[in-house]
C-alpha cells in the first residue's frame, strides 16, 4: 500500500512539476487507459526481470538479494524477507520510468498493489494447475527459482507474466516434481542481522577476493546454497579452526 501510494504520488508530482516535454516525456498523460495499463505492465515486467537478473549476476547486488533467497521455508511471508537495498534496486528503475512517462496515478496505484498481491501468491504454499506456469510466475514456477537444485540456479526471474524467461531461455519448468531444498541453513533469521550481514560479506569479498570481484561474474553456488569464494572459504576455515580449538579445549 505504502509503495503504491508513494509511486502514485510520484506520478502526480511529476505531472504537476514536470509536465510534458521532448523525447516521450509525459507521453502517457493523455493516452487511453488501455495504453496506460499495457505500459504499466510492460514497464513493471521489464524492469523487474532486468533488476532481478542483475541481482543474481552481480556479486555486489547478490549479497543483498541473498537475504530473500536465504529463507528455507517458502510461503507468502517470504515476500517480506528482503533487504531494503534489494527492494530499492528493484523499485528504482520502475520509479524512474513512471516518473518520466507519467501514467495515470490511479492505475499506477492499482498496478503496484496487484504486484504486491502477486508476490504473495507467487511465494504461497498453493497448488495450482501446471499449465499456468507457462504464462505466469505461479508458485511452482517461483519455487524453482528459490531451489538449491543446480539445474534451476539462476532461472525463472519473472514476476507476474513470465514471457521474458521463455524468450531469453531462463525458464526452468519441468512437468514432474517440485523442488524440496531452499535457502541457507546458517543465514540468520533476525531482521537486524539480515540488514548488516550483506555489508560484512561485501567487506570480506573485497578484502580476500579484491574489489573487482564484487562486479565480476558471481561465484558458484554449491548444493547447500553456500557461495563459493575465497572469502567464503576463509570464513569456513575460520569456523573449522574455531571448532578445532573448541575440541582441543
Ligand atoms: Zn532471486
Ligand atoms: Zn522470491
Amino acid at each position: 500500500m505504502i509503495n503504491s501510494a508513494f509511486a502514485a504520488w510520484l506520478v502526480i508530482y511529476a505531472q504537476n512539476h514536470g509536465g510534458q516535454g521532448p523525447y516521450g516525456r509525459g507521453i502517457l498523460i493523455d493516452a487511453h487507459w488501455g495504453w496506460n495499463v499495457f505500459a504499466l505492465l510492460l514497464m513493471g515486467h521489464v524492469t523487474f526481470y532486468a533488476a532481478h537478473y542483475a541481482c543474481h549476476k552481480i556479486p555486489l547486488l547478490w549479497q543483498f538479494h541473498r537475504v530473500h533467497h536465504s529463507t528455507q521455508v517458502l510461503d507468502s511471508f517470504s515476500t517480506s524477507r528482503f533487504h531494503i537495498v534489494d527492494k530499492t534496486t528493484f523499485a528504482a528503475p520502475y520509479l524512474l520510468l513512471v516518473t518520466y512517462f507519467q501514467p495515470d496515478p490511479a492505475l499506477t496505484f492499482l498496478f503496484i498493489s496487484f504486484n504486491d498481491f502477486f508476490g504473495r501468491y507467487g511465494h504461497g504454499n498453493i497448488k495450482d494447475p501446471h499449465w499456468l506456469g507457462y504464462f505466469m510466475s505461479n508458485p511452482k514456477f517461483h519455487r524453482w527459482h528459490h531451489s538449491n537444485h543446480p539445474e534451476a540456479t539462476n532461472k525463472n526471474f519473472s514476476a507476474e507474466f513470465n514471457f521474458l524467461d521463455w524468450i531469453f531461455g531462463t525458464a526452468y519448468y519441468p512437468k514432474e516434481g517440485i523442488p524440496e531444498r531452499f535457502g541457507e541453513a546458517d543465514y540468520s533469521n533476525s531482521i537486524f542481522v539480515q540488514h548488516y550481514q550483506p555489508f560484512v560479506d561485501i567487506y570480506n569479498i573485497a578484502k580476500y577476493d579484491g574489489i573487482t570481484a564484487l562486479f565480476k561474474k558471481p561465484f558458484g553456488k554449491s548444493d547447500s546454497g553456500e557461495i563459493q569464494s575465497k572469502s567464503a572459504m576463509q570464513k569456513s576455515n575460520n569456523s573449522d579452526n574455531t571448532t578445532e580449538e573448541v575440541l582441543k579445549d
